[in-house]
C-alpha cells in the first residue's frame, strides 16, 4: 500500500499566531516539533495498516518545516516547492492508495481558526462553483481528478466539520478550536496518539471511503484584499475582472483551475 501525506502547520495542535508558523521566528521551533510529531504518528498509523511506501509533502510556506530525521525510514520527504500546479500534493499520481492531510486549517472567510486562509494571505475569499473553498476542497478536487481518496484529515474543528459536510467517509481528528484570536487545543500527546490510531483505521477502511465527486465544470471566483492584485491577475488568459476586487475564471478541466491558482493565488 502506497500512502501520501500532505502536512500544513496552521492546523497543528497549539499553533495560534503567525510567528509560530514562520520558519525564521524563534516561536516556530515548538510548532515545527509538534507538526513533525503529528506527521510521524500518521506515518506510524499508515505502517500499522500495512503501508509499504509513504511519501510526505512538507506543504507549509517554505516547505521546510518537518524534521526529517524524526520521521520513519520508510518515508520519502518532499521539501520546498517544484512549481508544479498540484502544489500541496506535488508528485501525487494514480499509483497511491490513499491521502492523509495533517495540520490542515479552515479556509479564508471563516472564523474557526485565528490563522484561517486559503492559499496566499492576500486572498479574502475563494469560491469554486459558488462554494467557499478551503485548501482541503482545492486539494480534494486534485485527489478526485487522480482518483485517490482522502481518507483522513487532522486540523481545527471548523475544518473537520467542513470535511464531514462536504463528503462522507473521511475520518478526522479535531486537535483544536479557534475562538477569536485564541485557540483551545487538546494535549499534544493526546493529538499524536489519536492521529496514529485514526490513520490506521482510515486506511484499513479505505474501500468504504468515497472519493470526492469531480464537477464537470468549474467557475472560480477570487476576492483579493487589494484591488491592484485583482487588476493584475485578471490578465491571466481567460480570467476576467468582475468587480474591483474580484477575478473570475471558468474551466471544464480541473488542471486548468490549478494552473490558474498557481499564477494568481
Ligand atoms: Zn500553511
Amino acid at each position: 500500500m502506497k500512502v501520501y501525506i500532505s502536512a500544513d502547520i496552521e492546523g497543528v495542535t497549539g499553533v495560534t499566531v503567525w510567528d509560530e508558523a514562520k520558519l525564521h521566528k524563534p516561536d516556530h521551533k515548538i510548532a515545527q516539533e509538534q507538526m513533525t510529531a503529528e506527521v510521524r504518528a500518521a506515518c506510524e498509523g499508515a505502517l500499522n495498516a500495512g503501508a509499504t511506501e509513504i511519501w510526505v509533502k512538507d506543504a507549509h510556506d517554505s516547505g521546510r518545516n518537518l524534521i526529517a530525521s524524526q520521521l520513519p525510514p520508510e518515508v520519502k520527504l518532499i521539501r520546498g516547492w517544484s512549481g508544479h500546479p498540484y502544489m500541496m500534493l506535488q508528485e501525487l499520481d494514480e499509483t497511491f492508495d490513499g491521502i492523509v492531510l495533517i495540520g490542515y486549517h479552515s479556509g479564508s472567510g471563516t472564523a474557526a481558526n485565528p490563522l484561517s486562509h486559503t492559499l496566499m494571505t492576500g486572498v479574502v475569499d475563494i469560491r469554486v462553483n459558488d462554494h467557499q473553498a478551503s485548501e482541503f476542497i482545492l486539494n480534494g478536487y486534485t485527489a478526485a481528478m487522480l482518483k485517490v481518496p482522502i481518507v483522513f484529515v487532522s486540523g481545527d474543528k471548523g475544518l473537520c466539520d467542513e470535511v464531514h459536510n462536504f463528503v462522507s467517509g473521511i475520518r478526522t481528528v479535531a486537535v483544536k478550536e479557534g475562538i477569536g484570536e485564541s485557540t483551545i487545543s487538546i494535549h499534544p500527546d493526546v493529538a499524536v496518539n489519536r492521529i496514529r490510531e485514526e490513520v490506521t483505521l482510515a486506511l484499513q477502511a479505505k474501500p468504504a471511503c468515497r472519493s470526492i465527486d469531480l464537477p464537470p465544470n468549474f467557475t472560480v471566483e477570487i476576492r483579493y484584499k487589494d484591488h491592484y492584485n485583482a487588476y493584475r491577475n485578471a490578465f491571466y488568459p481567460g480570467a476576467k475582472l468582475t468587480a474591483p476586487y474580484v477575478v473570475e475564471f471558468e474551466a471544464d478541466n480541473y488542471f486548468e483551475v490549478l494552473r490558474f491558482l498557481l499564477f494568481v493565488a
